[in-house]
């Protein structure tokens, strides 16, 4: 095998974690950092829930991947298709094959649409739509404005999907929006979760409870949509464990969450946890492959057990940059992740309640003057407009 180049830091992705380490990597001086990423545009996907409430803009979600590369890093434009981590080298689509001294693996979830019967063939039409596209929130946000009357459906899937609150943000947006408009008593909303409840931390799920009752949503818990009839316009239910619903619900405006997991050619590398997720198997505190010492991964395509959110990778970005280091210097790894990740509820056009919490669903507020558990109006600012300043100018380039 001809090597093509060789990095001492290669990246796998350039999305949130992958520049945001490749940022801190260059600003403690390492000079010689590579990116492989094959998309040319950078996206700030939090965003998309407020795109699919009529809230933003889409545009003002993407960047030009060049935009956000740090200066002074290699930017490899190639798909990354197999490891060969005894080797120390990353092949990519092209066949072309590059060699590291450490190695980080950061090219986030693989969202599997085709995992629920009939959802491929419905998306995009009659009322069908997705937050977790760029190029569909917008839809999501013409199809909720477009209904006056009759049923919409929000769902989540079960397993580890990428913010885990965004399913349920979009149900109390367009409930507020068309109570707004008085017609929210002409529409049954339905949420369906395959969860015991819509919150994890009993406190803040109590507060969302109260949401949900007041705009009159019909929770279906422990529960999915496991196939989408977008002829009919129905959706099958499936109970996920006890107290759940089988059956099936019409709907005239229905937004779906994918069923995710680790990239394919993730899960059937040598990197893998090898189980049914297959994420790329780290420490859940040092980020470091538990199996090859070089190797450190993290952000959506990581095993640690944290909800999957860019929140989550400010956190494991410093500590996988400070073990990189401490590993090239021979020294022992000393920085630890605590699962530290929040996730921002937006309850209305004006409401946000921001969970934050570590691995032990420990409540970690950044503010605590605001009680974590309920909606405060200064979040939703945050959201708008605090939140994607500072990861522009500030998480992707290392500084915060
Ligand atoms: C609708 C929605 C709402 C969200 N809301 C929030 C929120 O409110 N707060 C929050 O903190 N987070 C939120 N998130 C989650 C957040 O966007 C992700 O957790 C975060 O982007 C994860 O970063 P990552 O680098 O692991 O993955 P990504 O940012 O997705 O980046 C992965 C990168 O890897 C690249 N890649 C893929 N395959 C390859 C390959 N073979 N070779 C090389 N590169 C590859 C991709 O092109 C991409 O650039 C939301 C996400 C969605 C979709």
């Amino acid at each position: 095998m001809t090597i093509k180049a060789k990095h001492q830091i290669l990246i796998v992705g350039g999305g949130t974690a992958g520049i945001t380490v490749a940022a801190r990597l260059r600003r403690k001086g390492y000079a010689d950092v590579a990116v492989i990423e094959p998309n040319d545009q950078h996206y700030y996907q939090p965003l998309w829930t407020l795109v699919g409430a009529g809230q933003a803009k889409a545009s003002t979600t993407v960047r030009p991947e060049s935009s956000v590369m740090p200066k002074g890093v290699t930017w490899i434009r190639n798909a990354a298709s197999a490891f060969d981590p005894d080797a120390n080298t990353v092949t990519c689509a092209d066949g072309a094959t590059y060699e590291y001294d450490a190695l980080v693996v950061s090219p986030g979830i693989q969202l599997d649409w085709n995992r629920t019967e009939g959802l491929e063939r419905a998306l995009g039409h009659n009322g069908v739509s997705s937050n977790y596209k760029f190029d569909l929130a917008p839809k999501t946000w013409e199809f909720i404005r477009n209904t006056r009357s009759g049923s919409a459906v929000f769902t989540m899937p079960s397993g580890p999907i990428k913010c885990g609150g965004a399913p349920q943000k979009i149900a109390y947006l367009a409930s507020d929006y068309w109570r707004r408009e008085g017609v929210l008593d002409k529409i049954d909303v339905h949420l369906v979760l395959p969860t015991p409840r819509a919150f994890g931390i009993p406190e803040i799920a109590d507060n969302l409870d109260k949401v949900i009752a007041d705009y009159g949503i019909q929770l279906h818990t422990m529960s999915e949509v496991t196939a989408v009839d977008g002829d009919s316009k129905k959706v099958s239910l499936s109970a996920v464990g006890e107290g759940g619903t089988d059956g099936t619900l019409a709907y005239d405006v229905l937004h779906v969450v994918p069923r995710q997991s680790a990239p394919d050619w993730i899960k059937t590398s040598p990197l893998s946890t090898g189980d049914d997720n297959g994420y790329v198997d780290v420490d859940k505190f040092t980020m470091q492959h538990v199996r090859y010492p070089n190797v450190f991964g993290l952000g959506d395509a990581g095993s640690t057990p944290n909800s999957k959110t860019g929140a989550a990778v400010r956190k494991q970005a410093p500590v996988v940059v400070e073990n990189i280091d401490a590993y090239l210097k021979g020294r022992p790894l000393s920085a630890e992740y605590d699962g530290y990740s929040s996730c921002p509820i937006v309850t209305s056009s004006h409401d946000m309640l921001l969970a934050e919490f570590d691995y032990d669903l420990r409540l970690e507020p950044s503010f605590p003057i605001l009680d974590p558990t309920k909606p405060h109006r200064p979040y939703w600012y945050l959201k708008k407009y605090g939140l994607p300043w500072l990861y522009w100018n500030l998480m992707l380039k290392g500084l915060a």
